[in-house]
């Protein structure tokens, strides 16, 4: 089973306490992919400009993401720049270039529409409506935001919401979202809004997830050494999702199991910049640790 993954291609300028990046390969699209195509099959829709070093996406193509959706645009590629504090779960955005984003109207070619699995990687709402509108009939959709289009789009993004199935967000989002301090209570009063499972990501002290009256929570992997946050949560995303794609049931056991491959994956995407860890990673290396995580969970 496929997914398809609609969100943003780009170009990132990141610096951590460890050193920094300028016009590296990022974009929510582009994580996710990197770390779903270890499962399953993907299908790409975004958008880049004619400046985008499209070599740099061979790795994805040789893993089995198809490209055809990447819609190659007259202009400069988005680009985002962000810088870290000493405590890496603080960042701050130094600038938001649209750029060729600023005029993207998603039109996915018509062998995308009946894919049966849709991942709405963070782009504007307004822009996810339109995705979805143009789909046959997905099995499962999961949608992913942030709190700039909380801030500014809330109205287009509560409509969103009450079309899927399950949301990943982190803690700040869900709290501005609800108004709701208690993480608990911010997830279910999510979950009123549309999404029968929400998943909260709380950066290095992991994630939980709310399904009704089930609850379960994964810490993350203790890393001693955690070079770039950056594409964490897309990366956790791609490895629960494309878990989940691959499995032939959607239980809460799968489900469960989805949340530490997503861990798993997330753990490895921040060792390195950009998506460098993510690139060089193998099936091998995600089992190892997903033992690893059995090791620091049992008790
Ligand atoms: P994360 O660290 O999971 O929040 O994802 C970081 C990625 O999101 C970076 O590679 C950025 O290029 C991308 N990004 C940042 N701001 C936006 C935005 N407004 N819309 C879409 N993608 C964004």
């Amino acid at each position: 089973m496929s997914i398809l993954v609609v969100g943003s291609a780009a170009l990132d300028t990141i610096k951590t306490p460890y050193g920094e990046v300028h016009d590296t390969l990022g974009g929510s699209a582009i994580f996710f992919s990197a770390a779903a195509s270890f499962f399953t099959p993907v299908k790409i829709v975004a958008v880049v400009g004619d400046d985008f070093p499209l070599t740099q996406l061979d790795f994805l193509k040789k893993r089995g993401v198809d490209t055809d959706g990447l819609e190659i645009a007259k202009g400069k590629t988005f680009r985002w720049s962000g810088v870290y504090h000493v405590d890496m779960n603080q960042r701050d955005t130094l600038s938001t270039d649209l750029n060729v984003f600023e005029t993207f109207s998603p039109k996915l070619p018509a062998n995308y529409r009946d894919t049966p699995y849709l991942f709405l990687a963070n782009i504007h709402p307004a822009l996810q409506l339109e995705v979805l509108s143009q789909m046959t009939k997905p099995r499962l959709v999961m949608l992913d935001t942030m709190n700039l289009w909380i801030s500014t789009a809330l109205p287009d993004l509560k409509k969103v919401m009450a079309k899927v199935d399950a949301i990943i967000l982190n803690d700040q989002e869900a709290r501005q979202i609800t108004g709701e301090t208690n993480l608990i209570k911010a997830a279910k009063g999510v979950s009123q809004l549309g999404p029968k499972i929400v998943i909260v990501k709380k950066g290095e002290h992991g994630a939980f997830m709310v399904s009704g009256d089930s609850f379960f929570a994964v810490p993350a992997y203790p890393l001693e050494s955690l070079y770039d946050p950056t594409g964490a949560g897309d990366s956790f995303a791609g490895g629960l999702f494309g878990y989940l794609t691959s499995c032939k049931d959607h239980s809460l056991g799968t489900m469960r199991k989805a949340m530490v491959y997503g861990s798993v994956v997330a753990s490895y995407a921040v060792e390195q910049f950009s998506v460098e860890r993510l690139r060089s990673l193998t099936m091998n290396d995600v089992e190892t640790r997903y033992g690893s995580f059995k090791d620091i969970t049992g008790f």
